[in-house]
C-alpha cells in the first residue's frame, strides 16, 4: 500500500530505489558490492567468523563457574543456538549470493529482517531474544574486523512483516538502493561519499545539522527529520525520496512511480543545462562581480569545486579530518599533507581553511557523547576546544602555515565571541609562526578571518574588523544562537528561520560595516547556497558566497539574472518587513 512520510528537504532531486535499513549503531559497517566470482570467498569469511565465534562462546560456556547465576549459561546457549539458526544463515547467504552484498552488509541486512520478526512476536520472552541476536551479529562483525568480540549493548528495533522475507528472495541485485536510518553522524554520512546509495532518509536531524550539510555535499537526494521513517519503511521496500519537497513515498503505485521517473528525468536535464554555466563569470546585469566559492569537507572535494567553476574554497571544514578516527587526532604532518592537497587541488585559487570546529552535533567519534545533561551547542566546541588544547591547536596552525607555502591560503576561526579569545588565537598563531621560523621550516603568508556566527560577534563588529583581514558569516550557527533553535532538532525546525528580521539585520549590518572598513565579508552558511535567497543577499550587498560545489551553478544562474543596484532598495524593504518571507513571495 502506498503511503508517504514527511520530513525536511535537505538535498535536492529524486531518488527511487529499494530501502536498505541500517541501524544507527552499525552505519560504520562497510557497504559494497562484490563480484560474482567472490561469492564463495565472501561466504567462507562468514563461515569462518561463525566458527570462531561459536568456539569462543562454547569455551565461555564450559568455563562458567558453578556458582554463577543460572541465566549466564542459558544466555550463552541462546547465542549458540542463534549462531546456528537457519533463518540467519540462509538469509545472509541470499544477500551475498543473489544481491552480491559484502559479508558485513549481508549480516546486518539479515539482522534487520529477523529483528523485525522478533518484534512481531506475541511472547515477551521471545521478543526480548532480539537483543541476543543483535549481540551475536555484533560479535561476528567484530570478529571480521579483527576486534575483540566482547558483548556490546543491543540497539532498539522496529516492527516487521513476514511478506518481506519472501519478497527479498526473488529480487535481482541491480536495483538502486536508498539508505534509511534513525540517525547518522556527520562522519557516518561522509563515509557514504563513495557508497552505493542513491538517496538518504533519517528520522532525526534539522535542515542545517551537519549530517544534512554533508548529505547536501554528496549531491544525493536526502530527507532528514522524517520522524519514524526507519520504523515505517521495511527492508527492501521500494521508496521514492523527493529531496525537493522533503517527502518519502513508500511502495509507490505504478502511476506515482511514472510521475516521479518523469520528474527525475526533468531534474537530470536541468542539471545538464546548468553545466554550460561552469565557465561563465558570475557577474550581475549591472556588472557587479559575485564571488562563488566552495565549501568542502575533504581535500578531494576540490576536484568538484574546480569542475563547478568555484573561484576558490571559502570554507574547508577541517574537522572532518579529525572525525571517525576513534579519538586519535591527525598529527601536524598528516594535516599539512591534507591542506597541501587541497591547495594544489584548487590550482592557484585561494583556499580558506577553518580551524577545527568539533563539538555540538559534530562529535569526534560516534561513541564519544557529551554528557547528556549539558548543552553541547553551548559547550566546548570550535575555537573554545582549540584554545583548551594549545598543543593540538599549534600543530594545526603550523600545518596550515606550511600549506600556505604552496598557494593562497586563508585561515578562518570559528565561534569567536570574546576579545580575549581573539587575543589568544592571534597569540598562538604568532607562536606557531615563530616555532616554524626557529626550525627553518618553510611557511607562507596567511590572511586571517573570523566567523561571525555568535550574536555577540555580530554585535561587536568593530572589534572583529580591527583584528581580522576578512569576516565570514556562519548563518547556520548565527540563526541557531540568535533564535535559540537547535539546528539539529527536527522538532523545532519550523522555527529555524533564515529570514527572521533579526537575522537579516545582523547580516546586513555585518556586510555594511565590512564594506565601510574595506574588508571582505563572505557568507558560508547554508543560506549562501539557496538560490531562492540569492537576490535578497545580493540586494543586501553580499558579494562573497560560499556553498557546496553542487549548488554553485544554480546560484550562478540567479546571479546572472540580478540587477544589484535595483535589488538594494527592495532588500532593505524586505528586511524591514514584519514577515520578510511573505514579502519575498509578493515580489
Ligand atoms: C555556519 O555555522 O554557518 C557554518 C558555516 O559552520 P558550520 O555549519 O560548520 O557550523
Ligand atoms: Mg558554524
Amino acid at each position: 500500500m502506498t503511503f508517504s512520510i514527511h520530513g525536511l528537504a535537505v538535498a535536492r532531486g529524486i531518488a527511487i530505489g529499494k530501502a536498505v535499513l541500517v541501524a544507527s549503531s552499525r552505519v560504520d559497517v562497510a557497504h559494497y558490492f562484490i563480484k560474482p566470482a567472490q561469492v564463495e570467498e565472501e561466504l567462507a569469511r562468514i563461515t569462518q567468523a561463525r566458527n570462531a565465534v561459536m568456539a569462543e562462546v562454547q569455551r565461555l560456556h564450559q568455563s562458567v563457574p558453578k556458582d554463577a547465576p543460572p541465566e549466564l549459561p542459558a544466555l550463552l546457549e541462546v547465542h549458540m543456538m542463534l549462531l546456528q539458526d537457519e533463518l540467519l544463515a540462509d538469509g545472509v547467504k541470499h544477500w551475498v549470493t543473489d544481491r552480491l552484498y559484502n559479508a558485513e552488509w549481508a549480516l546486518t541486512s539479515q539482522l534487520e529482517v529477523v529483528a523485525r520478526q522478533f518484534d512481531d512476536m506475541e511472547d515477551a520472552y521471545l521478543r526480548e531474544r532480539k537483543g541476543d541476536l543483535e549481540q551475536v551479529v555484533e560479535r561476528l562483525l567484530r570478529h571480521m574486523k579483527g576486534l575483540p568480540t566482547s558483548l556490546p549493548q543491543p540497539a532498539g528495533r522496529k516492527p516487521s512483516s513476514a511478506r518481506q522475507q519472501e519478497q527479498l528472495l526473488d529480487e535481482s541485485h541491480d536495483a538502486p538502493l536508498v539508505l534509511v536510518a534513525h540517525d547518522l553522524s556527520p562522519a557516518d554520512m561522509l563515509q557514504f561519499k563513495q557508497s552505493v546509495f542513491t538517496g538518504f532518509v533519517t528520522d532525526v536531524g534539522g535542515k542545517t545539522s551537519h549530517t544534512a550539510i554533508v548529505a547536501r555535499s554528496l549531491d544525493i537526494p536526502a530527507v532528514v527529520g522524517a520522524r519514524s521513517a526507519s520504523h515505517l519503511v521495511q527492508q527492501d521496500d521500494w521508496v521514492i525520496i523527493d529531496g525537493d519537497a522533503g517527502v518519502i513515498i513508500v511502495d509507490p503505485s505504478p502511476f506515482i512511480l511514472a510521475e516521479y521517473v518523469f520528474k527525475q528525468r526533468q531534474a537530470e536535464l536541468e542539471r545538464e543545462r546548468l553545466v554550460h554555466l561552469r565557465h561563465t563569470p558570475a557577474v550581475t546585469l549591472d556588472g557587479q562581480s559575485i564571488h562563488l566559492l566552495a565549501n568542502i569537507e575533504l581535500p578531494e572535494d576540490t576536484q568538484l569545486a574546480v569542475e563547478m567553476g568555484a573561484v576558490g574554497v571559502g570554507l574547508f571544514r577541517s574537522e572532518f579530518l579529525f572525525m571517525g578516527r576513534d579519538g586519535k587526532l591527525p598529527n601536524e604532518e598528516e594535516q599539512y599533507q591534507a591542506y597541501k592537497r587541497a591547495v594544489e587541488g584548487m590550482q592557484g585559487l585561494p583556499v580558506t581553511i577553518r580551524s577545527v570546529d568539533v563539538g555540538a552535533d559534530k562529535p569526534l567519534d560516534r561513541t564519544v557523547k557529551e554528557q547528556a545533561h549539558l548543552n553541547p551547542a553551548l559547550g566546548l566546541r570550535a575555537i573554545r576546544w582549540s584554545l583548551a588544547d594549545p598543543g593540538m591547536f599549534l600543530s594545526q596552525l603550523r600545518a596550515i602555515l606550511r600549506a600556505a607555502a604552496h598557494g593562497q591560503v586563508n585561515l578562518l576561526i570559528p565561534m569567536l565571541g570574546h576579545a580575549k579569545e581573539i587575543k589568544q588565537t592571534l597569540h598562538w598563531l604568532a607562536h606557531a609562526r615563530a616555532q616554524l621560523e626557529k626550525k627553518s621550516i618553510p611557511y607562507g603568508p596567511l590572511r586571517v578571518g573570523a566567523m561571525i556566527e555568535v550574536p555577540a560577534a555580530a554585535l561587536s563588529l568593530p572589534l572583529f574588523l580591527k583584528h581580522f583581514d576578512f569576516l565570514s558569516v556562519g548563518t547556520n550557527d548565527l540563526i541557531q544562537y540568535t533564535l535559540a533553535i537547535d539546528r539539529a532538532d527536527e522538532q523545532v525546525a519550523h522555527l529555524y528561520d533564515p529570514l527572521h528580521p533579526a537575522i537579516l539585520h545582523l547580516l546586513a549590518d555585518t556586510i555594511a560595516q565590512g564594506a565601510a572598513a574595506g574588508k571582505e565579508v563572505a557568507l558560508c552558511g547554508e543560506m549562501a547556497g539557496d538560490p531562492a535567497l540569492t537576490r535578497l543577499l545580493i540586494g543586501l550587498g553580499l558579494r562573497y558566497f560560499s556553498m557546496h560545489p553542487t549548488q554553485i551553478l544554480r546560484v550562478k544562474q540567479e546571479v546572472l539574472r540580478c540587477d544589484a543596484q535595483r535589488l538594494a532598495p527592495w532588500a532593505q524593504f524586505v528586511m524591514q518587513a514584519e514577515d520578510p518571507a511573505a514579502e519575498m513571495l509578493l515580489r
